[in-house]
């Protein structure tokens, strides 16, 4: 069935983002055929939706030949590993579908005539020597570094996804992502805004990495949807960066969080891993000229709804009662 709006299929749908993705697409009209192979995401993540005639779920790995009948018009390539704690865990799962995946993904794009968009990272810049960083900056990446198993993959998948464009002809975009946050982010995925609230609401300390005096720019996934969506209705081939300018330090992010959970959680400083970048701020001069978008979710907002959503997921899993 192709919705009024078209049809989209959205790789790695059962993620964080993608399953806001899937939402935000069937509430514009599109139907939605989301793949996934649940290696980090979950199906309860979209199974609000299923049943819905607009939507189907197949499981299916990326790294396999991809096969989807009928018309496709949009396809957001989102599967991957995305939290440290994952990738480095599954560092070939990792690579495979930032490669074979990718090539596959694209491939389906190419038989369908269908635009394409890869969801790249701000990882790509690895640890920045230009600061805010610009789509421009070739990034300070260690390709034998530990996190390289996914930034490099998400530079070869921006170089493969610029590759079919040109040598095909084909619609495509790329999106460089920013850290992104909200409902539906895995308490135990280990990256800094689940870790803290997940600590801060069960009364343990919250470990902040180093001395915390590192910084990142931090997006509410509503905004970031609302960035990928407009980059989706574009003709634009970017990279674009995505992401919101409002630059903190991780010891001030810790802090927030643990007021506005109303904890009295101490904080400790724990080692910090290798190649941690030191900065982390997009310039969003391009999205906002290109793509006319631009964050409106300020982040004690976003960061309060996402207190409440893991407020309510700890209780119920039982996790908040050891608080
Ligand atoms: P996530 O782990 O929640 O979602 C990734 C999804 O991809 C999962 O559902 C997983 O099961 C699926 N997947 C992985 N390998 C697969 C394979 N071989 N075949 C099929 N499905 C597969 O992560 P997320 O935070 O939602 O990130 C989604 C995408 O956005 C990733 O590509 C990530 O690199 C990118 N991104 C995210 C952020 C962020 O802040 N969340 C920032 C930059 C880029």
């Amino acid at each position: 069935m192709t919705g009024t709006a078209g049809r989209a299929v959205v790789t790695g749908g059962a993620g964080f983002l993608g399953s806001h993705l899937c939402e935000r697409l069937l509430e514009t009209g599109y139907s939605v055929v989301c793949l996934d192979n649940f290696l980090t995401g979950d199906p309860g993540n979209v199974g609000h939706l299923i049943g819905r005639r607009a939507f189907r779920l197949v499981e299916c790995d990326l790294t396999e030949f991809v096969h989807i009948p009928g018309d496709v018009d949009l396809v957001l390539h989102f599967a991957s590993a995305a939290s440290p704690v994952d990738y480095l865990k599954l560092p070939l799962e990792t690579l495979k579908v930032g490669a074979l995946g990718t090539l596959h993904a694209l491939g389906l794009a190419k038989e369908k005539g269908a635009r394409f968009v890869l969801a790249s990272t701000s990882e790509v810049y690895g640890d920045p020597l230009q600061h805010p960083q610009r789509e421009d900056y070739w990034g300070n990446v260690n390709p034998v570094g530990p996190r390289s198993v996914y930034d490099e993959a998400k530079r070869y998948a921006e170089a493969l996804t610029t590759a079919y464009r040109n040598t095909h002809g084909m619609d495509t975009g790329i999106v460089r992502i920013f850290n992104t946050y909200g409902p539906r982010m895995r308490p135990h995925d280990g990256r800094a805004i689940p870790t803290f609230i997940r600590q801060a609401l069960t009364g343990l300390p919250l470990t902040v990495a180093g001395d915390g005096s590192q910084t990142r720019s931090i997006c509410y996934v509503d905004d970031t949807v609302a960035g990928i969506l407009a980059m989706a209705a574009s003709a634009e081939p970017g990279p674009i960066n995505i992401g919101n300018p409002d630059e903190m330090t991780v010891l001030a992010l810790a802090e927030t969080i643990r007021d506005i959970a109303g904890s009295d959680s101490e904080i400790v400083f724990v080692e910090r891993p290798e190649n941690d970048p030191a900065v982390r701020r997009p310039d969003g001069t391009l999205a906002a000229t290109r793509l006319g978008w631009r964050p409106s979710v300020p982040s004690d907002r976003g960061l309060r709804r996402t207190v409440d959503w893991f407020a309510d997921l700890l209780a119920v899993t039982g996790e908040r009662e050891e608080a």
